[in-house]
């Protein structure tokens, strides 16, 4: 299973979460597009874990949506000085791997798959 490390957090998509009575009532998913804090599924969707995001438990709006589909993609996204940084698993350094820079993990995410669109041939071992 895919190991998360954003800077904030440190866990292992697919790991249980939210015990009650000993029992885990929910499993965690990828990093929030929006604050990178750890998602859990959530009534057949998903939910942030930070109650202050705009995409947590208390947003009254049931349906956020399909899970985003880089959760499961070999991308990893980090806390970079005050920015978000999204590389793929096999990162080597800025010199000669791509990386996509953003204000949240959805724009870094965003930013690294346009710069993919613009030098496909940038990584030639995908
Ligand atoms: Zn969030």
């Amino acid at each position: 299973m895919k190991n998360y490390k954003t800077g904030t957090s440190t866990w292992t998509y697919g790991d249980p979460c939210h015990y009650e009575n000993g029992k885990p009532m929910n499993i965690l998913l990828g990093p929030c597009p929006e604050c990178g804090t750890p998602c859990f599924d959530y009534g057949g969707g998903w939910r942030c874990n930070s109650l202050s995001c705009s995409k947590s438990v208390n947003n009254p709006s049931c349906d956020l949506g399909n899970l985003p589909t880089w959760w499961t993609e070999p991308i990893n996204v980090y806390l970079d000085g005050n920015s978000w940084c999204a590389t793929y698993d096999d990162f080597e350094d800025l010199q000669i791997s791509p990386a996509g820079f953003g204000d949240s993990p959805k724009e870094a995410i965003e930013n690294l798959k346009e710069l993919m669109k613009m030098y496909p041939d940038v990584v030639d071992n995908k």
